[in-house]
């Protein structure tokens, strides 16, 4: 997604020193780019297991699962508030929760419908009978649709290797590990912005804070401070949109919800995701950033859009502001900003960019064809893709194997140098969704491969 550079009457001299600035980026991206990797790598602290004392009579297991758990005492009960993905998950917690409290789960909240959040909560029920919350959206939602894998990859990465596996990127790992759920259905749900609770004595607001899902709902304890924002929060920039298959998030409404939150004057902030952020300046610090983040983002899609700017020139100058860029509530191990702008464009204007070619284009064979054709055919085709694999000219080279797919959707040549440059470019993501999905498809198309 380079911006075409044209130029005219240029000197051999200028062409020759153009070429070596040419190569001296192109190499400090890439360095900056493997840089992310370990960057990743080192984000996998983050989720070190351990049950965090948040203030009194408040915990969050981190680290157990793919989301959080938190744990709320009360008087002679206590409310557990997000249940992990499943079974083992579950039993883990619990077992940590018992050595803290014994007294019966009285509620069980679900901050919003992710399976990640609600597969547990069977285990954590047990003979209690407790009430299980939720909003009225949670029941109500659209189910994602999903994709249905025929290119696609796995942005947990679930079938990984170990080897190539770092992180999911809000959670050390999600599906790589199955195991039976216990999801149970919610027993109360309330419609509107706000349901208030004493339950075992302790005061509750649930607060209905739309952002990564519709239905989410933020937990908000006056009398001890604490704001559990559910996935609305997390320590990486925010999947404002998932490349595994949903609708678009309502990123206005994500925004208010971090308005919100920020007005209460949370002293503790537990996220759905990632450790928990301690003391009133730290909390107001996080989701403003946060907010902040978010809100760039849209503003200065909308404004590149108002200029009839296109999704591929909008991604190739919308970024975080220097000021926030650097925040490490907004790198971008989960989401990216440049699917968040994407996402903004067919949210505010649909998929049509705006130009009549694109009203009724070639089907993708019949381009193909006809781009074969033009390029002297397909071993031409493949022979330059490889060459673009040896310049490290990744994109490109997917690019060009595609092209050779769209007419042989067999050819095993074009199935190699594709998954060679899918897994180079996961390689350079800081992204762990990125990569993943990058790397499960290059495992995807090296399937029933015959061996060389
Ligand atoms: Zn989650």
């Amino acid at each position: 997604m380079r911006r075409p550079f044209i130029y005219h009457r240029a000197s051999a001299t200028f062409a020759g020193l153009l070429m070596v600035i040419v190569a001296c980026v192109t190499r400090g991206a890439a360095a900056q780019e493997f840089g992310g990797r370990e960057k990743l790598r080192a984000h996998s602290a983050e989720f070190r297991r351990e049950v965090i004392k948040v203030t009194n009579g408040v915990w969050v297991a981190v680290g157990f699962s793919d989301a959080n758990s938190v744990l709320i005492e009360g008087d002679g009960g206590s409310i557990v508030v997000d249940t992990t993905s499943d079974v083992e998950d579950a039993k883990d917690v619990k077992a940590e929760f018992a050595k803290l409290s014994t007294a019966p789960v009285r509620a069980i909240i679900y901050t919003h419908a992710h399976p990640d959040h609600t597969g547990g909560a069977g285990v954590f029920a047990g003979n209690d009978r407790p009430e299980i919350l939720a909003h009225r959206l949670f029941v109500d939602r659209v189910p994602d649709v999903g994709r249905n894998g025929r290119d696609g990859g796995d942005q947990f990465g679930s079938t990984l290797p170990d080897a190539l596996f770092i992180n999911a990127g809000t959670g050390l790992q999600f599906g790589r590990r199955p195991a039976p759920t216990a999801y149970l259905p919610p027993t109360r749900t309330f419609t509107g912005d706000r349901l208030d609770l004493t339950i075992a004595g302790v005061r509750l607001q649930l607060l209905h804070t739309p952002g990564e899902t519709r239905e989410n709902i933020a937990v908000w304890l006056p009398d001890r401070r604490v704001l559990l924002a559910g996935d609305d929060f997390y320590k990486s920039f925010p999947a404002l949109y998932a490349i595994r298959g949903a609708r678009l998030r309502p990123i206005d409404q994500w925004i208010a919800s971090l308005g919100l939150m920020i007005d209460l004057g949370a002293e503790y902030l537990v996220p759905g995701h990632t450790r928990p952020v301690l003391g009133s300046a730290n909390v107001r610090a996080a989701l403003t950033t946060y907010r902040d983040g978010i809100k760039s983002v849209l503003d200065q899609t909308l404004e590149g859009m108002r200029k009839g700017e296109r999704p591929d020139e909008l991604v190739q100058h919308v970024t975080l502001p220097p000021a926030l860029a650097g925040s490490p509530y907004l790198q971008e191990f989960y989401g990216t900003v440049a699917w968040s702008v994407r996402a903004i464009y067919a949210d505010y204007a649909g998929w049509f960019d705006g130009n009549p070619t694109k009203l009724f284009p070639l089907p993708e064979r019949d381009r193909a064809t006809r781009v074969i054709e033009l390029a002297g055919g397909r071993e031409q085709v493949l022979s330059r893709a490889r060459r673009a694999l040896t310049d490290k000219d990744l994109q490109w080279a997917a690019e060009l194997a595609d092209y050779v797919l769209a007419i042989d959707e067999g050819n095993v040549e074009a199935k190699r140098l594709k998954a060679t440059a899918l897994s180079e470019l996961g390689e350079r993501q800081i992204s762990a969704i990125a990569r993943n999905y990058y790397l499960s498809a290059a495992q995807y198309l090296l399937r029933d491969l015959p061996a060389r």
